[in-house]
């Protein structure tokens, strides 16, 4: 279920009708969702389910849901995604409960949608650690990763946020989506150098999405860097082996660079 308070044609009819139908709608902020009912004229009755009441409300929560319908809301966008609701979810479809799920926005998806970097495929993974050591650790776990990566980010973190996607990922392509269906939304494009160096002195205002397009393909590599690799390795290992191992570290084809193995190997026996 989904709504920026900002814009409120962006729930969907469905999601109407459950908040309507619901006996109760937990969320994160009774003030937020309120406005959003009060604009709908829904009457349903809220309870606050957020990170410091989470537990104590799941049982009552999930009590309830087992005789009458309860709906779960999040401030903007999905809830679970980046917003709480995970536990609720697994607890309550083990206690039996029926969850069902009324699509809205989320602005990970709406990003996706407009940015134009391949969607086939593609990691979400969050707010990165504010701290730069735990970022670049998590940066480098997502190094090798064929997808599209895509962050939640603030705006007076980004340009830092970018320089360290730049340092552990290389310059790939990426868009910075800015306010994803609001009145100032942009989409911009651009290197992840280009794009920190643009807001490397006045950071943006607003909510931001960071994606960052798959890992490039590395460059092929030259003839002579492949009869160097091949010739060390074969000081040490025997033809196959050895063009094994430069195959796979240079991204060669195995039958080309076994074939290339084999000609260095003859022209060192027969000089
Ligand atoms: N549950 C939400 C969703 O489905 O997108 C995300 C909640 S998370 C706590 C809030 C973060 O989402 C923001 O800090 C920002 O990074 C991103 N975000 C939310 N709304 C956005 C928007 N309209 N444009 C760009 N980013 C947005």
């Amino acid at each position: 279920m989904a709504t920026p308070i900002g814009n409120l044609m962006d729930i969907t009819a469905r999601a109407l009708l459950v908040l309507a139908r619901a006996s109760l709608i937990a969320c994160e902020d009774t003030r937020v969702t309120g406005k959003l009912l009060g604009h709908f004229g829904i009457v349903t009755r809220m309870l606050p389910y957020h990170d410091h009441n989470a537990g104590m409300m799941r049982p009552r929560l999930i009590a309830q849901a087992l005789n009458e319908p309860v709906a779960l809301v999040s401030d903007a966008g999905t809830p679970l995604i980046s917003d709480p609701g995970y536990k609720l979810v697994a607890e309550a479809r083990a206690a039996g409960v029926n969850v069902v799920t009324a699509p809205g926005p989320s602005a990970v998806i709406a990003a996706l949608s407009i940015a134009g970097l391949p969607t086939d495929r593609f990691l979400f993974a969050g707010f990165l650690p504010a701290r730069e050591k735990a970022k670049a650790d998590v940066i480098a776990e997502l190094a090798n990763v064929p997808a599209t990566l895509a962050f939640y980010e603030s705006g007076p973190r980004l340009a830092a946020t970018l320089t360290a996607l730049r340092a552990g990922l290389g310059d790939r392509p990426a868009a910075v989506g800015r306010e994803l269906t609001k009145k100032f939304e942009e989409m911009i494009s651009g290197t992840l150098s280009e794009l920190a160096a643009r807001w490397a002195d006045a950071p943006p205002k607003g909510e931001i999405v960071v994606l960052v397009g798959p890992p490039l393909p590395a460059p092929a590599a030259t003839a002579d860097e492949l009869d160097s690799a091949l010739r060390e390795a074969l000081t040490s290992l025997r033809v196959k082996d050895a063009a094994r191992a430069v195959a796979d570290r240079l991204g060669l084809p195995r039958a080309q660079v076994y074939a290339r193995a084999l000609a260095l190997k003859d022209a060192a026996r027969n000089g």
